[in-house]
Formats: structure tokens, sequence, C-alpha cells
């Protein structure tokens, strides 16, 4: 599949979407970029991150990078949002693969949860936590608490190659 063309060269348009969590993928991919932003700068087109800049637009993604757990309406409808405009959706850690630990008031007891029902009314929130996979398809995942650096390197490389920006591995 083709990538966009950026002046001369192919660009992967990625988004990064944070949902509920305590954002240390994020802080992971961060990390990441002390060591690979000059090359990442060459090869990708940070269309929507919010931990890099002000204005984002996620219309026409190539790949969607998703942190958290959902919960609330509204982030079901923004997390639906997200699939239409991406080519493909990559999940990134635990919360948004199984919701843990985001989904802690999951494990509440009766006399918590009956405490929490106003909160829940009052902001939308669904009755629990749940993970991604539970409304959109995904097309890969990350797992780890926070994400694994080597797999996140890994799959976000074979995205690059698949989009035609850099060569698969061994080629
Ligand atoms: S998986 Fe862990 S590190 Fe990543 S956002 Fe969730 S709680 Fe934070």
């Amino acid at each position: 599949m083709a990538g966009r063309a950026v002046g001369k060269r192919k660009k992967l348009r990625i988004g990064w979407f944070t949902f509920t969590c305590c954002e240390g993928c994020a802080t992971v991919f961060v990390e990441l970029m002390n060591d690979h932003f000059k090359e990442w700068r060459e090869q990708i087109d940070f269309r929507h991150c919010r931990i890099l800049k002000s204005k984002n637009d996620m219309r026409g993604m190539d790949l969607a990078i998703v942190e958290g757990a959902i919960a609330s309406k509204d982030d079901v409808d923004k997390l639906k949002t997200i699939r239409r405009n991406a080519k493909r959706v990559m999940i990134v850690g635990s919360c948004a693969i199984n919701g843990m630990p985001a989904a802690l008031r999951n494990n509440f007891d009766a006399k918590k949860m009956k405490e929490i029902q106003p909160i829940l009314r009052k902001f939308g929130h669904l009755p629990k936590v749940e993970p991604v996979v539970k409304f959109i398809k995904v097309d890969s995942q990350v797992p780890g608490c926070p994400m694994s650096d080597k797999m996140f390197l890994a799959e976000l490389g074979g995205y690059l190659a698949e989009f035609g920006v850099k060569s698969a591995p061994g080629e």
C-alpha cells in the first residue's frame, strides 16, 4: 500500500490518542524520540499528537496509535471516529488491551460502586471501564505496562514498510 508523498518523500501519517490511563505509554513514546526523532522527522507526519503540538487533524491517517481504556460514551464515539479515519489501528499498553490497571473501579465493592453512581451518571461514564478491543477492530497490539519499547519499534517499523516509507527488515 502506498504512503503519502510529502515533497519527494513518503511519510507515514500517524495519530497518537490517549484515553483513560496514566499516560505512561505516551511517556515511553516520548523517551524513544530522544533516540529516534531525527529519523522519524523524515519518515513520519505527526498528524495528530497532542503531546507534540496543539494543532491536530485526525483525517486521513495511515496509522492511529491508541493508549488507555474506554470509560465514557464520549470515549466510545471518539474511538469509532478514530477507527473511521485510520487505515490501521495499533493499541499500546495493557489498559487498551485488557482495561487494567485503568479499569480499577470495575473491582470496587458494592458500597463503593453505589457511591460513585451519581458521578458516573453526571459525566456519562460507562457502567464499566472497557478495553479498546470491545468497541473497534484493531490491527496490532503492543503489550506491557508500560508498553514494550522494543515491540513498539518493531510494530512501527512494520507499518513504515507496509506503507512504503522504508524497506522491510532484511530487504
Ligand atoms: S498500560 Fe500502564 S503505563 Fe500504559 S497507560 Fe496504562 S497504566 Fe499507564
